[in-house]
């Protein structure tokens, strides 16, 4: 029996009251659970071996884990399931639902039976699943393999990514770029290298996306807010600022819950005018935005490189996979490289994801006709919607539409009667949205027809009129 013991150590003993012991497992049964678990002994002189869930006591447990809980995670697991219970309770819970097709504009989604017609989906060009580039991943796996199982600067740097980086900084007439494994780690990886010191300071827009604000958390610096695309504000902040040694003025490009646009001139005057950098995140530009794709800056007619510093992403316009970058000055990419933490300690992306943006670049860089397609299809889209009465907020010629129903009850009932009819759209809410600004934000994609939107359009309407939103 002592053997026994002492290969019961690493087990919950105080929970399991009673043991059975035969020559090869021991069942211990939990009154408190209604469950039993048996250890299989691997070697039965040492008492050794694996303990799990006696099959027959699955029915009756929670399971093996909540079973085996500490205290302390038995509280949480309780506190957490008030806290989800509230949020279920007041509409607001984020349910996921789980698309069985690859992504594209016809997805089948479990629970439907038909195909959907898909208007939620950051596929601006439609290349999620583009055969070219869907061929192009393969060629990357087969020639470059999985994954590195490294970080970049131990010995995860293949050809591939130097050629995506160098492609992408032509793409964007930069002078260098660095890929990170998202925009979520390029946005946490660039402040707390740039604004090391409270001597530097950071002035970010108050509505800028989620990962801006953490990345600017990290920052050891001053920081400041200014009201969302307020010139006056900001030119107040950067009064403020005056002295600092790196001042950098921070906003998203295209914002994605409204679809409107920051306004960049005045951005870079008032830069210039207190020697400020600028900073723009073009997650919800680059590749479909401006008149060849290359964002925010040319939408302005602004020289490429007007902006000192800009982060993107893969996983959206450009193939969706995953990926995000900083491309900037050579300086500010080296230093990133030697202290950028998720680019430090995160590992390097894998080939089929780095194929598959480089085909999707050099496809932007010979031609621009899915820019032109997705740009007819918001201008589609969005006049038709007007016509029809609907309060549809953001620019007009960017591809997020946001249709303003600003209650969330009726925002999520509008959007389940639109999955009904087939046509995939979400409704946002608090918190995600301000309070009594819920909407349900369309997104068109290159790869929509006329036909596509036109039903969806068409939908839109017989639900307004049954809703009394027109
Ligand atoms: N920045 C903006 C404006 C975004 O919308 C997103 C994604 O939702 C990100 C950053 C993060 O990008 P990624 O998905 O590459 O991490």
């Amino acid at each position: 029996m002592s053997r026994l013991n002492r290969g019961l150590t690493n087990f919950s003993l105080e929970r399991l009251c009673s043991f059975k012991v035969t020559t090869h497992t021991v069942t211990a049964s939990s009154p408190r659970y209604s469950s039993q678990y048996s250890l299989k002994l691997s070697d039965p002189s040492k008492c050794q071996g694996t303990w799990a869930p006696k099959r027959d006591s699955l029915k009756n447990m929670r399971t093996y884990a909540t079973a085996v809980a500490s205290k302390g995670l038995q509280d949480l697991n309780e506190r957490l399931k008030n806290e989800l219970n509230t949020i279920k309770g007041a509409g607001l819970f984020k349910k996921e639902r789980i698309i069985t097709s690859p992504q594209s504009v016809h997805v089948r989604v479990e629970g439907y039976g038909a195909d959907m017609l898909n208007f939620c989906a950051n596929n601006y060009l439609g290349l999620s699943n583009h055969p070219e580039v869907v061929k192009a991943g393969k060629a990357g796996l087969d020639q470059f393999g999985a994954g590195l199982s490294s970080v970049r600067f131990i010995c995860g740097t293949q050809s591939l990514h130097k050629d995506l980086e160098k492609k992408l900084s032509e793409f964007h007439g930069r002078e260098d770029t660095i890929l990170y494994a998202s925009c979520f780690d390029a946005n946490a990886g660039l402040f707390e290298v740039l604004c090391s010191s409270p001597d530097d300071a950071i002035i970010s827009d108050e509505l800028n996306h989620a990962s801006i604000i953490d990345g600017i958390r990290l920052a050891k610096t001053k920081k400041f807010r200014y009201a969302h695309r307020d010139m006056k504000d900001l030119e107040e902040k950067l009064k403020e600022a005056e002295n600092a040694r790196t001042k950098i003025i921070v906003t998203d490009g295209v914002f994605s819950m409204d679809g409107n646009v920051a306004p960049l001139p005045e951005i870079i005057e008032l830069a210039r005018k207190y020697g400020a950098l600028t900073f723009i995140d073009e997650c919800h530009a680059t590749g479909f935005f401006g008149k060849t794709g290359r964002g925010t800056e040319e939408y302005f007619d602004l020289p490429l490189g007007s902006i000192d510093i800009l982060n993107s992403t893969l996983g959206k316009a450009l193939g969706g996979a995953s990926g995000g970058y900083t491309t900037a000055s050579k300086e500010i990419c080296e230093m990133l490289r030697q202290r950028s933490r998720p680019y430090l300690f995160s590992n390097a992306l894998p080939p089929p994801v780095v194929s598959c943006a480089i085909k999707v670049v050099d496809m932007l860089m010979e031609s621009s006709d899915l820019v032109k397609k997705v740009q007819s299809g918001t201008t589609q889209f969005r006049n038709g919607l007007k016509k029809m009465g609907f309060d549809v907020i953001g620019d007009p010629s960017h591809p997020i539409c946001p249709v303003m129903l600003k209650d969330a009850k009726l925002t999520s009932k509008f959007a389940e009667k639109m999955q009904e009819r087939g046509i995939y759209v979400v409704g946002f809410s608090y918190p995600v949205v301000p309070k009594e600004k819920a909407r349900i934000r369309v997104q068109i994609s290159a790869a929509h027809t006329k036909d596509d939107i036109t039903r969806a359009l068409s939908a839109f309407e017989s639900i307004g009129k049954e809703l009394n939103v027109i």
